[in-house]
């Protein structure tokens, strides 16, 4: 492997540009921008980032659009219609939509994701078998968390149960659950804690993925991860049902949520899209404020969800644009909200995924650099992602667009 440096560098952490040695793969000397090194590429006073994460993604369910229908648009349509169409899905077919999603994500700068694949008598283990060879395959650019995943209930078909315990013996990172589509929520996500614990990995709900205030699944959720010493080790996705709460109901379940150490991922195009389906006018958000939360305490994160399906039928795995949307749709303006939501496609998505994100001395030279000097014009403007590596070795590039004067 060629050694090589960066010059001209926007680094967190450091002040003015600096010089980044690559040695062996690995970050060497961090020096002033006068040094000089040899080999140099200038970065031109762009930010270099240990890549975005992408906190929760469904590779298993993208690219479908074709072989669904969407009349209602709603969450109940839409998990009935991937239904049907899971029955038929190939290991084969799997692979190629998923395939086709991380390669879009590696060229907008995601370098870690975590994936839900759905297991159970409809998929049986088809899907995950696909998602661990693009595990494999893929490793070169981007380093994916598998999370085995009852999306269609538990306790009234517990065959799932023995698929979910197959794939976490097979080496499944994760087990998650979705309580609101189990005729009992609270058992559904004892046995999603049960398997957690048997096979010590940690667990994710797809939780409170409505607006009604009322009925929420957090008070449980909590006292569960409590008794159970799960602190730091539950995840949890949508909880649209937080932006239907008034402030006093709203700041009680953020302090819960804090308490417990149970982090949320908000995912807006999802939300955006299956949500307030009930109004002709006046079309509620119904996307949970992340910002609000964090300042309770909460560690937070966004994240694309689904890409072209029922769910969400867009999408491009672009995190930075789905943060963007996220500002824009909770009507945020200052610099510091939106170096906040920069965190939540980066360090705080790291941090629930448990994996490291920091650019030193010693760590692996693996990283991004973006069109960008500062978080927060990232976030505002929609800031491309130029180059990455993993390990030293390039994995992508995107050409910046040329204007010719004639
Ligand atoms: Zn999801």
């Amino acid at each position: 492997m060629k050694d090589f440096a960066l010059k001209n560098v926007q680094l967190r952490g450091h002040e003015g540009l600096v010089v980044l040695k690559i040695e062996d793969g690995k970050v060497g000397e961090i020096q002033s921008n006068f040094a000089v090194a040899d080999n140099e590429m200038d970065c031109e006073g762009k930010l270099l980032i240990p890549g975005y994460v992408e906190s929760h993604i469904h590779l298993d369910k993208a690219c479908i659009l074709d072989r669904c229908t969407i009349k209602a648009g709603t969450l109940e349509e839409a998990v009935s219609e991937v239904s049907s169409a899971k029955i038929e899905f190939t290991e084969d077919d799997v692979y190629e939509r998923g395939s086709r999603v991380i390669e879009k994500a590696i060229k907008n700068g995601t370098q870690v994701m975590r994936t839900f694949v759905e297991i159970d008598p409809r998929a049986g283990m088809r899907s995950f078998e696909a998602i661990k060879r693009l595990k494999k395959d893929y490793a070169f650019a981007l380093d994916l968390q598998i999370c085995a995943f009852a999306q269609e209930g538990l306790t009234q078909e517990m065959e799932t149960y023995e698929f979910l315990e197959k794939a976490l013996q097979d080496g499944a990172d994760w087990v998650g659950g979705c309580p609101y589509k189990d005729e009992n929520p609270e058992k559904h996500m004892d046995l999603i804690f049960d398997l957690g614990e048997k096979y010590k990995v940690p667990v994710d709900f797809h939780l409170d993925f409505d607006l009604d205030s009322e009925d929420s699944s957090i008070p449980y959720l909590c006292k569960q991860t409590l008794k159970r010493k799960y602190k730091g080790k539950v995840s949890i996705g949508h909880v649209t049902k937080l932006a239907a709460m008034d402030e006093k109901a709203f700041v009680k379940m953020a302090k819960k949520l804090a308490e417990a150490k149970i982090a949320l991922t908000v995912l807006p195009a999802t939300d955006l899209f299956l949500n307030g389906r009930a109004s002709d006018k006046l079309i509620p958000r119904g996307v949970t404020n992340a910002n609000k939360l964090g300042d309770h305490g909460v560690l937070t994160s966004l994240s694309s969800n689904n890409v072209l399906n029922p769910f969400t039928p867009y999408g491009d795995a672009d995190l930075c644009r789905m943060a963007n949307l996220y500002a824009n749709v909770i009507q945020l303006s200052k610099r510091e909200h939106m170096e906040d939501v920069f965190d939540m496609i980066t360090k705080n998505a790291a941090s629930i995924l448990n994996v490291p994100y920091e650019i030193k001395e010693g760590s692996p030279a693996t990283f991004i650099l973006i069109d960008s000097e500062k978080k927060e014009d990232a976030i505002r403007e929609v800031a491309a992602p130029l180059k990455g590596w993993k390990n030293g070795v390039l994995t992508f590039e995107n050409p910046r667009a040329r204007i010719y004067r004639s």
